[in-house]
C-alpha cells in the first residue's frame, strides 16, 4: 500500500509522460520520488531523467536516472521544434526565465503570425509583451492585408522596434516557489487577488496569490494572467470591461481547481465604476450581453468580494495595453502585483464616492411598473383568497393559519385561554373550519349589506339581488331558504350556501367540482355543486369556468376543417327533373328468411343531386345482373337520369361495362320503336376521393341508421325487408330540408307491426 499522496500525484501531476510535483519538505520529496519509481516499476513503468532544485533529492535516485547535469530544463520539452520565446526552468536558483531565439521573417500578416503563434507561454508570465504581435495582426486584419502584403510603415516599425527588443526578456526572472521558506500550505492563511481591465484594443486578467506566514508577513506572487484581443466588431468599452471581469472570474474558477490549496479570501478588483455598479445590482434587468455575463459572475463570486483599483494601480491594466520588451520596469509590475498588496489592508485603496446600483444606463432594460388597485383587499384572509389557485390549497393555507393563531394563543395567553393546542398533520375538522371561515369572508365581501340585515335580524331589501332566495343565516353563513326544513336531507342539500357569482373563490369551488368529476360538462357540474352551493347565475358561471379549463380546450377542441370546393353544377339545376343527375351507393348486407335459410340483401340506393330526393332498390346480390335489374326498376319509375355519379367500387366499376352494353342494346331496340334516347353519362369519382360522393354517403348514413333501429337482430321476409325500405324511403324524403331526425319511432312501430 502506498500512501495517498503517491496516488494522487500519479493521478494529477502527470502530463503525458511527464511529472511536476512540489513538495513540502526534502524527506517528503525522497521518499514520494522513492515510492513512485518503486509503484510505477511494478507495472513496467521506468521513470527517468529526474530532475530537481534539491540536491539531496537528486542524490537519492541512481544516477542512470538522472537527467543530463544541466542548469536549466526546457519546459517545452520539445527540442526540435524552435521556438522564438520558450519557458526554462532554472534548477539552481529554482526560477523560471525566457530562452530568447530569433528569426528573420519578413514583416507580412505570414511572418507576424508565424511568430506570435510561436510564443511559448502557458501561464502568461510575458502576455503583455506577447500581446503586441497580436495587435499588430488584428489592425493588418482591419486594413484588409493579404497574407503576404507588407504591413503599413508605422506597423513595421512597431515590429521591427518589439523584434529587436525581444531578448531583452532574458533579464526577466520569475521565482517558481509561490510561498517563502518551507512553510505548511495547510496552516497560512491565503488570498487571492484577481485583476481586470480592458481598452478598446485588448482586455485582460491577473491574478496574485498572497500567503501569509504565522507571524502575518505576507508573501505576494503572480499566478497566472491572461490577455485578449478585442473584437473587430465594435464594442462599448463598459462591455468589454465586464468581458474582462468575466475573464477574472473564469481564471479564479481554474485556479480554485488546480491550485491544490484552500484559499481563505478572494478578491476581485476592477477599476471600471460601471462594473462594480452592474455586479452590485441585483435589483434591476440587464439587456441579454450584460445580463449573461453577470449571471456567470453571480454564480461565481459574492457582489462584496469587488473593490475597486486606480487604473494606474491596477496591473491587468498592463494586459489591456501590452508593454513593450524593453519596458522590464511595467513588466515588474505585472510579475509582482501592486505595490499595495504588500501593505496592510487597512491601506489598500479606497473606493470613491458615488458608485450607485441604481442609475441610468443604457444596458438597462426599461422598467415597467404595472400597479393594481384592489379595493375590496380588507384583512390578511381576503388578501390570501386571491393568492391561491386550487380550492384544497387555499383551504389548507387558511388551516395553517389558524394552527398558529391557535398556537400563538396557546403559547402566550396560557392562563387566559382554555385552548388545547396539539400538532401534527391537519385534521378534518381544521379543514372544515378553515373552508366556513372562507365562505364567510366571501359571503360577507359580496353581500355585506344583506349580512348586517340579517345579523340584526331585519328584513334584507326588496332591491336585493338575494331576496328571491329567502336567505337565513345559519352559523355565520347565507343559506338559500327554500321549504326542505322537514326533510331528512343534510343542512348543506336543504339549504345550500350562497355563493357569488363573480368570485375567485367560487370559481376555485367550481373548478375542483369540474376537475374531480373527470371534467364533466357544465350541466353535470352544476347540479353537483347544488348539493352544498348555491351559485348565483349558477350555469353561466359554471360554463364560464368549464370553458375556460385547458385541459378540456386540449382535449375537445374540434379540429380544424378545409374549406369545402363550390358545389358541382350537377346539383345546383333545379330547372331539371328530379332524378335527372344520380349519386348511387350500395348499403347492406341485410339477412332475410327464405324458408329455413338466411339469405343476403343489399340496398341500392338512388340519390337525386338537386333535391336529395332518395329512391331505394333491393339487390340480391352485388353482381353486375342484379345491379342492372336495379338500376332499371329505378328508371321505370322514375325517369332516366342523364348523369350518373358512383364510388369507384369494383362491383360498379364491372357493372358499367355491362351497363354500357346493356344500354346499347336498350338504344337499339328502342329505335327500332323509333323513340328518341340520349346516352347517360356514367361518372365515377376518383379512387381514394370518397369525400367527393358526400352526398349519397350521408344518406346512406341516414336511412342505415333508420333501418338498424328498425331492425336489430330480427330476421325479416323479403316482403317486410321490400315494405320497409319503401317506408324508409317515404320517411327520409319527408324529412324537413333543416333537420333529419323523428323518422325512428315511426318505423318502430312499422317494424313491430310485421312482426306481431
Ligand atoms: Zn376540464
Amino acid at each position: 500500500m502506498y500512501a495517498p499522496e503517491v496516488t494522487t500525484t500519479l493521478e494529477r501531476n502527470f502530463y503525458v509522460d511527464d511529472l511536476l510535483k512540489s513538495t513540502n519538505n526534502k524527506e517528503n520529496a525522497v521518499l514520494l520520488c522513492k515510492d513512485l519509481r518503486e509503484m510505477l516499476g511494478r507495472g513496467g513503468f521506468r521513470l527517468t531523467k529526474w530532475m530537481s532544485n534539491c540536491q539531496e533529492v537528486v542524490d537519492s535516485i541512481p544516477p542512470e536516472e538522472r537527467a543530463k547535469p544541466s542548469l536549466t530544463v526546457n519546459l517545452e520539452d520539445d527540442n526540435e521544434f524552435e521556438r522564438t520565446l520558450g519557458l526554462q526552468w532554472n534548477i539552481r536558483d529554482d526560477a523560471f526565465f525566457f530562452d530568447v531565439h530569433l528569426k528573420e521573417k519578413a514583416p507580412t500578416r505570414r511572418g507576424v503570425l508565424s511568430v506570435a503563434s510561436s510564443l511559448y507561454d502557458p501561464l502568461g508570465f510575458v502576455a503583455p509583451v506577447t500581446l503586441i504581435p497580436k495587435l499588430i495582426l488584428q489592425n493588418a486584419c482591419r486594413q484588409g492585408l493579404t497574407w503576404d502584403q507588407k504591413l503599413n510603415e508605422s506597423d513595421i516599425e512597431k515590429w521591427c522596434d518589439w523584434l529587436t527588443n525581444l531578448p531583452k526578456l532574458s533579464s526577466v526572472k520569475i521565482e517558481r516557489c509561490l510561498k517563502a521558506g518551507d512553510l505548511d500550505i495547510w496552516s497560512c492563511n491565503i488570498e487571492l487577488h484577481m485583476f481586470s481591465d480592458a481598452s478598446q484594443f485588448a482586455y485582460g486578467a491577473a491574478a496574485y496569490i498572497k500567503i501569509y506566514d504565522r507571524q502575518g508577513n505576507g508573501k505576494c506572487s503572480f499566478v497566472m494572467g491572461k490577455s485578449r484581443l478585442a473584437p473587430i466588431k465594435t464594442v462599448t468599452i463598459p462591455r468589454l470591461e465586464l468581458a474582462a471581469a468575466v475573464v477574472s472570474v473564469k481564471l479564479f474558477q481554474m485556479l480554485i481547481k488546480e491550485l491544490d490549496t484552500k484559499v481563505d479570501n478572494c478578491y476581485f478588483w476592477t477599476d471600471s465604476m460601471i462594473v462594480l455598479g452592474y455586479v452590485r445590482n441585483t435589483s434591476r434587468r440587464f439587456k441579454t450581453y450584460v445580463a449573461n455575463r453577470l449571471a456567470l459572475i453571480h454564480e461565481l463570486t459574492s457582489p462584496n468580494d469587488w473593490r475597486y483599483v486606480p487604473t494606474n494601480m491596477n496591473p491587468a491594466d498592463l494586459a489591456s495595453r501590452g508593454v513593450h520588451p524593453e519596458e522590464g520596469g511595467k513588466l515588474f509590475i505585472w510579475l509582482n502585483g501592486p505595490k499595495f498588496l504588500n501593505m496592510e489592508k487597512d491601506d489598500w485603496p479606497h473606493e470613491p464616492d458615488g458608485i450607485t446600483t441604481e442609475y441610468e444606463d443604457v444596458e438597462m432594460k426599461p422598467a415597467v411598473v404595472t400597479s393594481m388597485v384592489q379595493s375590496q383587499c380588507q384583512d390578511v384572509v381576503s388578501d390570501i383568497l386571491n393568492r391561491y389557485s386550487d380550492w384544497y390549497k387555499l383551504q389548507r393555507a387558511v388551516a395553517w393559519l389558524l394552527r398558529l393563531k391557535t398556537f400563538m394563543i396557546h403559547r402566550y395567553l396560557k392562563h387566559e385561554t382554555k385552548e388545547i393546542f396539539t400538532g401534527g398533520c391537519l385534521s378534518l375538522k381544521e379543514i372544515k373550519t378553515a373552508r366556513k371561515l372562507i365562505l364567510m369572508k366571501v359571503q360577507e365581501s359580496a353581500y355585506g349589506d344583506e349580512f348586517s340585515k340579517l345579523t340584526s335580524n331585519k328584513k334584507i331589501a326588496t332591491s336585493s339581488s338575494l331576496v328571491k332566495l329567502c336567505p337565513e343565516l345559519n352559523e355565520g353563513l347565507l343559506r338559500v331558504g327554500g321549504r326542505f326544513q322537514y326533510t331528512e336531507f343534510s343542512e348543506d342539500s336543504k339549504h345550500p350556501i350562497i355563493l357569488p357569482s363573480k368570485h375567485h373563490v367560487t370559481e376555485l369551488i367550481v373548478r375542483k367540482y369540474h376537475e374531480v368529476n373527470h371534467h364533466m360538462g357544465a350541466h353535470h357540474v352544476l347540479s353537483l355543486t347544488r348539493q352544498s352551493y348555491w351559485i348565483i347565475h349558477g350555469i353561466r358561471t359554471v360554463k364560464h369556468v368549464v370553458s375556460a379549463c385547458m385541459d378540456c380546450k386540449r382535449r375537445f377542441r374540434k379540429t380544424q376543417r378545409q374549406q369545402m370546393a363550390p358545389l358541382p353544377v350537377e346539383r345546383l339545376t333545379p330547372d331539371k327533373p328530379p332524378f335527372t343527375y344520380v349519386g348511387v351507393d350500395y348499403f347492406g348486407p341485410m339477412y332475410v328468411k327464405v324458408g329455413r335459410s338466411q339469405q343476403k340483401r343489399y340496398g341500392c340506393l338512388f340519390t337525386c343531386l338537386t333535391t336529395r330526393a332518395v329512391h331505394i332498390e333491393i339487390a340480391h346480390s352485388l353482381g353486375t345482373d342484379s345491379f342492372v335489374c336495379a338500376l332499371q326498376r329505378f328508371m321505370s319509375r322514375r325517369g332516366k337520369p342523364e348523369k350518373i355519379f358512383s364510388d369507384n367500387g369494383t362491383n360498379l366499376t364491372s357493372g358499367e361495362r355491362e351497363l354500357r352494353a346493356e344500354i346499347a342494346e336498350w338504344n337499339q331496340s328502342r329505335i327500332m320503336n323509333e323513340l328518341v334516347q340520349k346516352d347517360i353519362e356514367w361518372q365515377f369519382i376518383p379512387p381514394y376521393a370518397s369525400h367527393m360522393g358526400g352526398v349519397w354517403e350521408r344518406l346512406v348514413q341516414s336511412v342505415k341508421r333508420a333501418l338498424k333501429s328498425v331492425i336489430k337482430e330480427q330476421l325479416l321476409n323479403d316482403e317486410a325487408l321490400n315494405t320497409l325500405m319503401t317506408e324508409t324511403e317515404k320517411i327520409v324524403n319527408d324529412r324537413p330540408i333543416t333537420k333529419v331526425s323523428g323518422g325512428v319511432s315511426l318505423l318502430m312501430g312499422l317494424a313491430a307491426s310485421f312482426h306481431s
